[in-house]
């Protein structure tokens, strides 16, 4: 079994990657060759009857003949099913910690098969795929740590709803939440991910989550509408766009009682300001892990870069070379920098969106990536601002702008007339900057003379304002308490 050093001490290569090298790597590469090319299937996981219907397909994004395994999607019918058989978690605290704690080991014991999985649905590398088993183990823990602050449980029932670019970190953390508030769960994950949604579940139940606390339901954004228009359910959890999350606002205010909780995790259009002060030569490397690592599919991406004029020539020749080095491809070979993007439309759309940028001569620099499959090559657009980019870009597409030093305030105030408040990267050497930023920004998670990737679960939580979320931050104190929060019982009655 992987003892606690796999996951310990990390290290970084030179493009500021975290790299999940060292004595274990061997032992790593064994275990996720082993399921390199076993088929898995997936079906609804509730507590009630399913019909068999036939499932779809699910090849890997970076290579189509690569058949990960099969998924049944959910049907309406099992929406009702799973909802009717839902029981909330009657159980002593420290026995829900315990199995929680449980979870989270069984996570570990089985890591050669969730990398494989994270490499082969999700298009992960093997770093990422490190950072992500590493993230879910901290929730499981951290939440299971957090239980007895809690000053009631819940007992209610909670949706939980996912996106794909954390398959199995996001879609843990709020169901480890969500359990540990003594709720019953239905999670609803990404259409895109659903194999390693069923890995979690599977192993969350032998650690000994009953089946009617926790259900599963796989399905597209229609089984989430039903789900969230629903007056049985007490609360929703939410991570994914700014849209589906104003769908599933209206959808809940049509039907629940005022005062249900929706927690939302959402997007960003995440700035960073590299002032003439910056030590060039780290502010590039940080700029390159924030664009690109994961090949820009994290909400917390870096989308639009501000250079102060003065400095700008010099560091676009430095970022340049830097993009130059990047590898696209297999996310299975350790050399690898950018995987795929997630799947045939993710990649016809950014496609797009660079072939008019590159119409409109606005490509500083553009990365080479293999044909076959959905890579795309690292890009470096110009842009006027902020104000330029109409919409999150989900995928390594790096929009840079200059500005005079004279312009500060502007640039912060054209990133906050954004609305989004995700993540923000600063590089500067003068005190009083950083200050007047920090004092400014509308933002949740502020990157200082470093990379703006990253959250720490217990330590350093992650969560946007304005359109980039409701609060509270996820791996953060004030997470759970919200998870027992339930609509007021004279709103439930009108
Ligand atoms: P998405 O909004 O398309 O889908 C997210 C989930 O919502 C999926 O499970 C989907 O099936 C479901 N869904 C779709 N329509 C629905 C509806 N009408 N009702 C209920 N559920 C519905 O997002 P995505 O493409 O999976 O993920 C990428 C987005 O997620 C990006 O915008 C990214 O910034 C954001 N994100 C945010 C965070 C954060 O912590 N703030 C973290 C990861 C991803």
């Amino acid at each position: 079994l992987p003892g606690p050093a796999l996951f310990a001490p990390e290290r970084r290569n030179s493009r500021g990657w975290d790299l999940a090298h060292g004595p274990h790597l061997a032992r790593i590469e064994e275990a996720r060759a082993a399921h390199r090319t076993t088929h898995v299937n997936a079906a609804p996981l509730i507590a009630g009857p399913v019909r068999a219907e036939p499932g779809r397909p699910r090849h890997s994004p970076s290579d189509p003949k690569d058949l990960v395994g099969w998924v049944q999607d959910a049907s309406l019918r099992d929406v009702g099913t799973a909802l009717a058989h839902a029981r909330p978690w009657n159980i002593p605290e420290t026995r829900c910690a315990e199995i929680l704690r449980q979870a989270a080991d069984l996570y570990e014991v089985h890591f050669g098969e969730i990398f494989a999985l994270l490499a082969r649905e999700a298009g992960k590398t093997l770093p990422d795929a490190v950072g992500e088993l590493r993230e879910a183990v901290d929730f499981l823990r951290y939440y299971a740590s957090r239980i007895e602050t809690l000053d009631a449980p819940a007992r209610g029932i909670f949706v939980c709803i996912s996106p794909w670019n954390f398959p199995l970190a996001i879609f843990t953390g709020q169901i480890a939440a969500a359990l540990a508030a003594g709720n019953a769960v239905i999670a609803k994950p990404a259409e895109q991910t659903p194999l390693i949604a069923h890995l979690a579940v599977r192993l969350l139940h032998e650690a000994g989550v009953p089946p009617e606390c926790l259900q599963l339901l796989p399905g597209d954004g229609q089984i989430g509408a039903r789900l969230t228009s629903d007056p049985r359910v007490t609360g929703v959890a939410f991570t994914g766009s700014t849209e589906t999350a104003r769908l599933i606002q209206r959808a809940m205010a049509g039907t629940m009682a005022p005062g249900t909780p929706l927690i939302a995790e959402t997007g960003g259009l995440n700035a960073m300001i590299v002032d003439s002060t910056a030590l060039p030569e780290q502010a590039v490397r940080d700029v390159i892990a924030s664009a690109f690592q994961s090949a820009g599919q994290r909400c917390s991406a870096l989308r639009c870069l501000y250079v102060q004029e003065d400095i700008a020539p010099g560091f676009l020749e430095m970022l340049k070379g830097a993009m130059a080095e990047l590898r696209v491809g297999d996310p299975w070979a350790l050399s690898t920098d950018l995987g795929p993007l997630i799947d045939d439309e993710a990649h016809a759309a950014i496609a797009a969106y660079v072939a008019a940028a590159r119409g409109q001569g606005r490509v500083i620099w553009e990365g080479a990536a293999p044909r076959e499959g959905h890579f795309q090559a690292p890009v470096a657009i110009r842009v006027a601002g902020i104000e330029a980019i109409e919409r999150e870009v989900f995928g390594p597409v790096l929009h840079v702008a200059t500005f005079a030093g004279a312009d500060l305030d502007r640039v912060i105030a054209a990133i906050n007339a954004t609305g989004y408040g995700l993540t923000f990267g600063l590089h500067s050497r003068i005190d009083d900057r950083v200050q007047h930023l920090a004092d400014r920004l509308c933002v949740g998670n502020l990157y200082v003379n470093r990379n703006q990737i990253g959250a720490v679960v217990g330590s350093q939580p992650f969560g946007g304002e304005g359109l980039s979320g409701t609060g509270p931050k996820a791996g953060g104190p004030h997470y759970l308490p919200r998870f027992t929060e339930r609509a007021a019982p004279e709103a439930l009655s009108t």
